[in-house]
């Protein structure tokens, strides 16, 4: 018997038009001045200007890819992902507050908030006004998220009443709105999950443990708990038993902008790489001039390239509405391991000062490893991959 896997026949361009070429150099000159020079500091102090976030929000990054009805740029998620691109190449931290806020805390809402939910709470969001987090992971959960515990039960009139405890949320300390998940009925697994908007400061809503990290140090990572926390019906998103198709396609979209994390990485380390290649000598020759290092620089170059052109067909293909699941997790699954490699090989090429703090590869080598952690393992990812060839019959 033959198997075939025949290449996928949906259409993607892969020339960038004018408008994404003009994304692409204003984030890239902005994330060179503005975050590059304090991107070690950030590193050290564990915190990102909030300067930087409401500069990321008059640029427009904050809702790229928001309808201009709703404050955003109306732009799409090929402009997203370089604007990634650009911003992660720069700092991880601050790219990863990016992502988060973007693909996941404003994304579902404009695919599933009414006009009245998009009104009130997408528009400070895309403006950048307002900083969105997206709270699916628990202490007891993460790759498996419908085994969840937080709960969400009828109380008085149309309101729910949120229980439990949220893991790991990246942005979670600062975020004005938080886009959670709850079951309301364990017996029907991911069936009963139900997603919501919850606003900062609604009374049982409270910030717990933040996290210490090896990377992405300027990025808050926080514990949240919502202790008989009341939610209006009018805070629900899509209708109850569809939290969890919410959480997965979102995460379809997260995951591209993960990957085009994982590129700015990756691309941070070749360029630190090969700027240090061609200044530092060894007997009597620049270590650029080895073919053992040239060999490393043209391999972080090719695999950085796969890379970049995976994102951007997983993100075509979302802006054209075609099925994407596979695509964005095998960009992912790549650009993360390519990421890792490439930060693996900067260090080695800067020798005994790339293990130092005074440069900046021994950030990147902490900064990567989380693209293969965060929004889905690698192991998961190879999981929605071999699903996607075999039907359903891999998990
Ligand atoms: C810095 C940081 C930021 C994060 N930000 C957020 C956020 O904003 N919002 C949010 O909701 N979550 C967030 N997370 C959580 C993150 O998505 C989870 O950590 C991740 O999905 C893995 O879940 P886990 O940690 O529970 O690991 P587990 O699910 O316990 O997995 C442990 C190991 O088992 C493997 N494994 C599990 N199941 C299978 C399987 N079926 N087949 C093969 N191997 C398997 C995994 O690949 C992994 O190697 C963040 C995590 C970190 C570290």
């Amino acid at each position: 018997m033959t198997t075939t896997v025949a290449p996928a026949e949906a259409k993607f361009d892969l020339a960038l038009t004018e408008e994404q070429q003009l994304v692409q150099r204003t984030a890239r000159e902005w994330a060179r001045d503005r975050v590059l020079p304090i991107a070690a500091e950030i590193d050290e102090n564990g915190a990102i200007p909030r300067e930087l976030v409401r500069e990321m929000g008059e640029l427009g990054f904050m809702g790229i890819d928001v309808p201009e009805r709703w404050g955003g740029a109306g732009l799409d998620m090929v402009s997203y992902v370089l604007v990634m691109e650009e911003v992660n190449r720069a700092c991880a931290s601050t790219g990863v507050v990016l992502g988060s806020h973007v693909s996941l805390a404003t994304a579902p809402l404009v695919r599933y908030g009414t006009d009245a939910q998009k009104d009130r709470f997408l528009t400070p969001l895309a403006k950048g006004q307002w900083l969105g987090c997206f709270a699916l992971s628990e202490p007891a959960s993460g790759s498996d998220a419908a085994a969840m515990r937080t709960t969400a039960r009828r109380g008085d009139g149309d309101a729910w009443i949120l229980n439990g405890t949220k893991n790991f949320i990246t942005n979670g300390a600062f975020a004005d709105l938080t886009v959670v998940f709850a079951q309301t009925d364990p017996a029907q697994r991911h069936k009963g999950i139900v997603a919501f908007v919850v606003e900062k400061g609604t009374p049982g809503f409270t910030v717990g443990k933040l996290e210490k990290k090896l990377g992405i140090r300027g990025s808050d990572t926080a514990q949240l708990h919502f202790s008989d926390v009341r939610v209006p019906d009018d805070h629900r998103l899509g209708e109850v038993g569809d939290g969890f198709k919410i959480a997965l396609s979102t995460l379809d979209g997260g995951r591209i902008g993960i990957a085009a994390q994982a590129v700015g990485i990756a691309r941070a380390c070749l360029e630190d790489s090969l700027a240090y290649a061609k200044e530092r000598h060894a007997f009597g020759q620049r270590i650029a001039d080895f073919q053992a290092i040239q060999a490393k620089l043209a391999d972080m170059a090719t695999e950085t390239d796969a890379a970049r052109l995976l994102t951007w067909k997983a993100a075509s293909l979302r802006d054209r509405g075609e099925r994407h699941t596979a695509e964005a997790a095998t960009a992912k699954l790549f650009a993360s391991d390519v990421a890792v490699r490439a930060a693996r090989e900067c260090v080695q090429i800067f020798g005994g000062y790339g293990y130092l703090r005074d440069f900046p590869a021994e950030r990147h080598y902490r900064d990567a490893k989380i693209t293969e952690i965060y929004e889905g393992t690698s192991e998961i990812m190879q999981l929605v991959i071999a699903e996607d060839m075999l039907g359903g019959g891999a998990a």
